[in-house]
């Protein structure tokens, strides 16, 4: 009976929690990614923030035993700095958030913060230090309020209005007839994707993790919206150690560093200038990202000239 109970127990959980609209790409992970063999460590310690550095070092990683994904790899974003990570798809750059979320352990070497091994302090301690802002945000069947203030439940009202204006989302919830009373998700107001993306940055400003790892959306939108999520990721990774997955690779022109990754491996690093001067991996990738921009610039001249 035992037996048979705990299942269906933990089936009941999941059918509530999923009903409940918990689809947010953060909860899920929190639900699916504590695979069973992730734990604390038995002696293991609250995480000790001070600025927030973060290291990766010579950091080996399999998900089958037969194909290695990454092969040492290894850097440092000293505290408070923005790293830029791009690269061909299937190059490794969302499997090492995983690694930093500590959804998996790695294979080989390690990951630090603040000098501390992952793998030494509480996964509690370590989801209360990081945020995530996924390229693909699932909404909660809620308010605006609500969705927003799920970074911080205790947050005031006005606070969960500042995180709007910072997020570049408060003037459009403000044409809305019930504003942030507006019920939004599934069954309420569909937003597009860049309003659903800004509603989690002002979820995540809310939050005000030290580390933060923002995935960058791959769906092409209109300058002026780009622009306005640029400025809202301004924000939030404002004096915060962030890891940017850029798919586009005009949103890491200022970053601090660009790491490009191929096949698992750092393959080039630098500012963008220096980059491009070395005319390797990371020019051509800008060269035909160019191209493609100016291809759609001439589509859309010719469509609007229709
Ligand atoms: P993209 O830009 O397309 O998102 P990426 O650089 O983020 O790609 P990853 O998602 O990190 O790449 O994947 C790296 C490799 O690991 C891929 O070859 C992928 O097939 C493999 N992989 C990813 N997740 C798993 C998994 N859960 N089990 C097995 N292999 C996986």
């Amino acid at each position: 009976l035992l037996q048979l109970s705990i299942p269906l127990n933990f089936i009941g959980f999941l059918y509530r929690e999923i009903r409940q609209g918990l689809t947010d790409l953060e909860a899920m992970f929190d639900l699916l990614a504590e695979p069973a063999e992730i734990t604390d460590a038995p002696d293991a310690a609250p995480l000790a923030v001070k600025g927030g550095t973060l290291r990766f070092e010579d950091v080996h990683f399999h998900y089958d035993a037969d194909r290695p994904i990454l092969k040492g790899i290894s850097f440092e974003v000293p505290a408070g700095e923005t790293v830029a990570i791009v690269g061909p798809s299937g190059a490794g750059k969302s499997t090492i958030s995983r690694l930093l979320f500590r959804f998996y352990d790695v294979t080989g070497g390690r990951v630090t913060i603040d000098g501390q091994d992952l793998r030494s302090v509480t996964q509690h301690s370590l989801r209360q230090a990081t945020g995530m802002v996924p390229q693909d945000t699932v909404l909660f069947n809620d308010t605006i309020a609500y969705n927003i203030r799920y970074g911080r439940p205790t947050a005031s009202d006005e606070e969960v209005r500042e995180a709007a204006r910072m997020a570049q989302i408060a003037d459009f919830i403000e044409t809305l007839p019930e504003g942030f009373d507006t019920e939004v998700g599934e069954r309420g107001l569909k937003l597009s994707g860049g309003e659903k993306q800004r509603v989690a940055i002002a979820r995540t400003i809310l939050k005000a993790p030290p580390i933060l790892i923002l995935d960058e959306a791959t769906s092409a939108l209109d300058t002026h919206t780009e622009r306005e999520i640029q400025t809202a990721l301004d924000q939030v990774s404002r004096n915060r150690t962030t890891v940017v997955i850029a798919h586009r690779l005009s949103t890491v022109v200022n970053a601090e560093t660009i790491l490009v990754l191929e096949k698992g491996e750092i393959v080039e690093r630098g500012r963008h200038q220096e980059l491009l001067a070395a005319g390797g991996l990371y020019a051509s990738m800008w060269a035909r990202q160019q191209e493609a921009t100016e291809a759609e610039e001439r589509l859309r001249a010719v469509t609007e000239a229709d």
